[in-house]
């Protein structure tokens, strides 16, 4: 299952930013995926969910915002988003564009409580 291998990455990020001694003060963790990433939502939660527990990350909470896929085009020098993640303008069906945004999944944020 691909979204249990990208679970393990993020925890293994959170651990590396947070530290061991601070992972229980862990209370959410925010991910920004996006939308031709091919990762499903669902999926990733629930790995995270069964990866977490009974850790001491047990105690924290994945939240997760889609990104649209949005390219630039060099063509036009538009920004269009087309969520299926194709390589063309939708402006004026040109190919020669750059991604701009969502076809990754980014660690955001890391939420602690006050000490
Ligand atoms: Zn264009």
């Amino acid at each position: 299952m691909h979204e249990m291998s990208l679970a393990q990455d993020i925890v293994a990020s959170v651990r590396e930013h947070v530290g061991t001694e601070r992972l229980r003060s862990v209370t959410k963790v925010r991910i920004e995926i996006g939308a031709a990433s091919g990762v499903v939502s669902e999926s990733l939660q629930f790995a995270f969910d069964a990866i977490i527990q009974n850790s001491s990350l047990s105690a924290a909470t994945m939240e997760s915002t889609i990104i649209p896929f949005v390219v630039h085009c060099y063509h036009c020098g538009k920004d269009s988003q087309n969520d299926g993640g194709y390589m063309l303008c939708s402006e004026c069906d040109s190919s020669d564009v750059a991604i701009v945004s969502g076809a990754e999944l980014i660690l955001k944020q890391i939420e602690l409580k006050e000490m």
